[in-house]
């Protein structure tokens, strides 16, 4: 008989391949093992629940979120109306407020809007990852491959094939249906061409973070923007900073100061890790962090796709940040990951189920409206107004009582409802600005993103 015809007689099938084991990837996998199908799991990392890419890692609170309410109860975080829940044993910080701070210090303050007065509760990926990972190695239906890149994948007549590279041998596996879960610079979904067919490119951030102990934040127990161009020396990005759950406990504290700066051509400007240097030794707010002792150090590169309003594309189903435009949320990851698996097992039985998960994607991932992603970019488009106009209109505030939630959809709301409360005073005091704040609605994405 022919070599190669014995070759492939002989050559394994799984029924499920599925390139990443990020959250959205981990769930996938537990789930179609859980239910029989012979799953294969690969990862370019040596150690799954290690975390290298910067990821805030706060529980998205606020209730209809993706079309979801998660929350979080001792051992577990539960997504109610999808019916499931996954382990989490590690700790957490309930966070009771939001600051967004102006470059010279003055704040405006948001109360958590839970019943239990949180805007959002942080956790430990680390530990998410490891409670995950246990139950899939628990499961003799998974085959586990780490430091294994998924290269490309290919829809076959029936089936899919995936290249795939390891450090010493490039080959391929084929599955019946392939998972792309390798977040959100996805090489399966560039493979398939579906950047170039499916999607607008918007932009490119860096992303770098600091896990540091020893700092003397004034504002405990709270989400931090640091809103406008004077906290950078390159006048672009963003920086955010909360209390973080750290090797399992909350003692002593450690804070994660995040920076996302956009990728601009024509105008390299500096990289997030001068821009964190910068902000922590020479900026106003370097007191804080006199005693400092960095801890950790993680970054990220992005890219702003638009998303994948369909994320299925023949036998490869697409899950979590890969299909995103920015991000799902850890939790968005895991409830798509639910809904793929599920799909995935139905649809192998039956020969349809891929559909459903690709309408519920279609109506619950909110990016998927182009008037949302306008919405949320403007959460970063106060960079538009000018810094003593920032300081301004913070200070306006100073005795609201605003509540609301951590949560890229809902917040650009709540801050422009605020300042806007005070719109007649600022018609008084600065009519220039009035007009701006007034036609805020029609800052362009390009703009709030910074990338003009
Ligand atoms: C700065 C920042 C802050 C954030 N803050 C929050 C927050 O507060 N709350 C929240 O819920 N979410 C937050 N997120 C988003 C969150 O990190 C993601 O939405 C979530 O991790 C997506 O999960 P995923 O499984 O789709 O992808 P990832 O978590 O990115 O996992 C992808 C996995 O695939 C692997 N992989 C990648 N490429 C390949 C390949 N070619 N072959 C094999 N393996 C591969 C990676 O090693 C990784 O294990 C934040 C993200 C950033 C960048």
């Amino acid at each position: 008989m022919n070599p190669e015809r014995r070759k492939s007689r002989m050559e394994k099938v799984y029924d499920v391949i599925v390139a990443g084991a990020g959250p959205a990837g981990l769930i996938t996998a537990l789930t179609a093992g859980t239910a029989g199908l012979r799953v294969l799991l690969i990862d370019m990392k040596r150690d799954i629940p290690r975390v290298f890419r910067a990821c805030c890692c706060n529980l998205i609170i606020e209730p209809g979120t993706h079309g979801e309410t998660v929350t979080h109860t001792p051992g577990s975080i539960r997504f109610e109306k999808n019916r499931f829940a996954v382990p989490y044993s590690g700790a957490v910080i309930p966070l009771k407020k939001s600051y967004k701070v102006s470059p010279l210090g003055n704040t405006l303050k948001i109360n958590g809007k839970s019943r239990d007065g949180n805007v959002a509760i942080s956790y430990e990926k680390e530990v998410l990852l490891n409670d995950l990972f246990q139950r899939v190695q628990g499961n003799r239906m998974i085959e586990i491959r780490t430091e294994t890149q998924a290269l490309a994948v290919e829809n076959l007549r029936s089936g899919v094939r995936v290249t795939i590279r390891t450090d010493s041998s490039l080959y391929h596996v084929r599955g019946r249906i392939a998972v792309a879960a390798d977040g959100v610079n996805s090489k399966l979904v560039q493979s398939l061409g579906l950047n170039q067919t499916r999607r607008k490119f918007f932009a490119r951030f860096r992303v770098a973070s600091y896990h540091m102990e020893g700092v003397d934040c004034p504002y405990p127990d709270a989400w931090i923007t640091f809103v406008g161009t004077g906290h950078t020396r390159g006048r672009r990005g963003q920086l955010y900073m909360c209390p973080k759950p750290h090797g399992g406990t909350i003692e002593p504290r450690v804070y994660e100061l995040t920076i996302g700066i956009p990728v601009v051509a024509a105008a390299p400007g500096f990289t997030p890790q001068e821009e964190l240097r910068y902000f922590t030794t020479e900026g106003r707010f370097a007191p804080w962090f006199r005693h400092m002792k960095i801890i950790d150090t993680r970054a990220a590169t992005l890219n702003f796709y638009t998303p994948l309003t369909n994320p299925v594309e023949g036998n490869v189903v697409v899950v979590g940040d890969a299909a995103a435009f920015i991000e799902t949320y850890v939790q968005g990851a895991l409830m798509y990951g639910y809904q793929a698996g599920n799909a995935i097992v139905k649809h192998l039985a039956t020969g349809t189920g891929l559909e459903e998960y690709a309408a519920s994607w279609a109506k619950t991932f909110e990016y998927n409206d182009p008037e949302e992603i306008k919405k949320a970019t403007q959460g970063f488009g106060l960079h538009v107004l000018r810094d003593e106009d920032i300081d301004y209109l913070f200070s306006l505030t100073k005795g609201d009582e605003v509540y609301g939630y951590v949560n890229e959809f809902s917040d650009p709301i709540t801050v422009r409802r605020t300042l806007l409360s005070h719109l007649d005073q600022v018609r008084r005091e600065r009519p220039q600005l009035a007009a701006q704040l007034e036609k805020f609605a029609e800052v362009s994405v390009h703009d709030a993103l910074q990338v003009k």
